[in-house]
């Protein structure tokens, strides 16, 4: 498998400043994050005045200018500093005040923009004002998440992961990966420690659920990554197959955001068949 050279680019290559590419982000050790000296200014925020952004939808949430004008709680706010995030990007100006407010998302954005934190933050500030975790060990051993987030590859999963557990540092929230290519039962025994958000690609998902090893019937959030690049790769069947046919919550009854740098028919049918009453957000210029 293989993005098979079809990849869209909607906006040209390079057309969108990339984060990756200009952002030195500290890894922090295992279960640390340092609070520490500033990153000095890596991150061109002008650069960002002239991405165009475009807006769609029913009852649209007012962008932010700035995190600390979102009410995600005490705890990610420290997070956010501990990661040295100063200002939101474009699209986390504009997606995180609409997952907070409950609605679903349809976002046009490309890698480096800082996609992650956009889902990130508001589902776990979502999972810790409903209370959800701190110790939902399962009684059975069917790990039962709340959230989940599908992504294309091993190596973007496993990225996701770690972002994700620097945001949810010291929260209580347990953040959970899944993907193929490695033994599936060490993964199944660290999800069955507890799992509140779990991040997977949708092959080694579509195993554990059929197996009876994790159980969708609790998400509340849906984060669906990389969209198009998914398409691309064959796993459309994989994806129906954990939205609408194994033990998923239907939409209007979960939260869902779909991410995708394309807007294509076939990601326009997976939006139309996946959210409900949503927004449709393109960042880009
Ligand atoms: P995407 O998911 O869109 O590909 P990421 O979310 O991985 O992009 O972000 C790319 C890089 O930029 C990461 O290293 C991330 O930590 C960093 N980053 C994201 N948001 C911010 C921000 N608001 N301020 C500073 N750095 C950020």
């Amino acid at each position: 498998r293989g993005d098979g050279g079809r990849r869209r680019q909607p906006y040209g290559r390079n057309a969108y400043p990339d984060y990756r590419n200009h952002v030195p982000f500290e890894e922090p050790p295992e279960e640390v994050i340092t609070e520490g000296s500033k990153s000095e200014g890596f991150i061109n925020f002008e650069a960002y005045d002239d991405v165009s952004v475009e807006v769609s939808g029913e009852n649209i949430p007012a962008p932010a200018n700035s995190f600390e004008e979102i009410d995600l709680g005490d705890g990610l706010h420290k997070n956010i500093s501990r990661c040295r995030y100063e200002k939101p990007t474009p699209i986390q100006r504009h997606a995180i005040p609409i997952v907070v407010a409950g609605r679903d998302l349809m976002a046009c954005a490309q890698t480096g923009s800082g996609k992650t934190a956009a889902f990130c933050l508001p589902i776990i500030c979502g999972l810790l004002r409903n209370g959800a975790s701190n110790d939902r060990r399962p009684a059975s051993r069917v790990a039962c998440p709340t959230a989940l987030v599908l992504s294309p590859t091993r190596e973007l999963s496993c990225q996701i992961h770690e972002e994700a557990r620097k945001f949810a540092y010291q929260t209580g929230i347990k953040i959970g990966v899944a993907y193929g290519g490695a033994p599936l039962m060490q993964q199944v025994r660290n999800l069955e420690r507890g799992v509140d958000v779990l991040v997977a690609t949708p092959g080694r998902l579509v195993d554990m659920v059929e197996k009876d090893r994790v159980s969708l019937r609790l998400i509340k959030y849906l984060a669906i990554d990389e969209a198009d690049r998914m398409l691309d790769m064959g796993f459309e069947p994989q994806i129906r197959r954990i939205v609408e046919q194994l033990d998923m919550p239907l939409a209007g009854a979960r939260q869902t955001l779909l991410f995708s740098a394309t807007f294509p028919n076939d990601i326009q049918m997976l939006a139309s068949d996946f959210l409900s009453n949503y927004i449709f957000l393109a960042v880009g210029r």
